[in-house]
């Protein structure tokens, strides 16, 4: 017997989660601020709940969705705190390490269980054997929620107990995806200000991408191992990541192009050349990312 599930949220994620659930058989009750939001639920089967306080009251497993934690803290801190105990709020809101600390605190003060998950992928990626979303918190509940959290997403994984764990790495794995697009746009302005074709950037992109990807593989596996000096098995040392990167700089400089991402990338390059790192491995300036210069 499929639990009953309430969704607390329908925007663009949390409209996909709960078309994610009607889909895999789960009886859902879904509730949002601007009720036109739920129409598409309703239709899909979904009952539709006046209020906060009545979503909570149809379903032993609470899923929200929602902006932020703030507003997470708006909708059940308040009468609807006492309707919540005994049962599980799986908050799966973009938020801090510490937000789902103090939050997992409040929901002990309460007697809520309380797990909290970080989606990584987009609404098109739930309900989908890769949809990947990271959880963290008490692993009995998580255990026995498995089989809905994975019609949310085919890749559900429990990180650790420490509530944190999963918004720690949604961060971590943000700045990756970040560096990336921010890349993305870097290139684009480089190839707008020498008339390269955007086509031919994507398709030289497919091309590179793999490369890329076994470089940033082998920086974190380096990382890890302390094998910052280069060796044998090195890929490519500082020296000429930075002659290749002066050429960009020199490049963007000529055709006026923005410098603020270059900039920092440029800092970091600089710490560690002055530290005598030129001819080790691109891992050895992992040492001076990790505290404010
Ligand atoms: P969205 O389409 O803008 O939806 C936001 C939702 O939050 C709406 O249901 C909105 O209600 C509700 N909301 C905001 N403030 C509220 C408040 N004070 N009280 C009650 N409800 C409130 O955003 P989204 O893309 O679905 O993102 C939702 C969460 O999922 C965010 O934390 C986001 O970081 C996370 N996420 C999104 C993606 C993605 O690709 N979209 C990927 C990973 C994680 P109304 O409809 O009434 O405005």
């Amino acid at each position: 017997m499929k639990p009953a599930i309430t969704v607390l949220g329908t925007g663009r994620m949390g409209a996909a989660l709960a078309h994610a659930l009607l889909k895999a058989g789960y009886s859902t009750t879904v509730w949002n601020r601007t009720i036109e939001k739920t129409a598409a639920l309703a239709a899909a089967g979904a009952t539709v709940a006046a209020s906060v306080l009545d979503a909570v009251e149809a379903s032993e497993i609470i899923v929200v969705n929602v902006t932020d934690y703030p507003a997470t803290a708006a909708l059940l801190r308040g009468d609807v705190a006492s309707a919540l105990r005994g049962k599980l709020v799986v908050e799966l809101t973009s938020g801090t390490p510490n937000g789902a600390r103090e939050a997992g605190e409040w929901s002990t003060e309460y007697g809520v269980t309380y797990l909290d998950g970080a989606i990584m992928a987009t609404p098109d990626f739930i309900g989908t054997e890769h949809g990947t979303i990271l959880v963290s918190g008490p692993r009995q509940p998580f255990e026995q929620s498995k089989e809905m959290l994975q019609a949310l997403g085919g890749n559900v994984q429990h990180v650790g107990d420490d509530l944190g764990l999963a918004n720690a790495l949604d961060s971590a794995l943000l700045a990756l995806m970040w560096g990336s697009l921010f890349g993305a746009l870097q290139s684009i302005a480089v190839c707008r200000a020498e008339s390269i074709d955007l086509g031919e950037l994507a398709r030289q992109w497919t091309a590179t991408a793999p490369v890329v990807e076994g470089l940033v593989t082998d920086l974190i596996k380096r990382t890890e191992a302390g094998r910052l000096a280069a060796d044998d098995e090195t890929l490519s040392s500082i020296s000429p990541h930075y002659s290749a990167f002066r050429h960009l700089v020199e490049l963007m400089d000529v055709r006026k192009i923005d410098r603020t991402v270059v900039d920092g990338y440029d800092a970091i390059f600089r710490r560690g050349i002055a530290a005598g790192h030129l001819h080790d491995d691109f891992a050895a300036l992992s040492q001076f990312m990790e505290k404010a210069g």
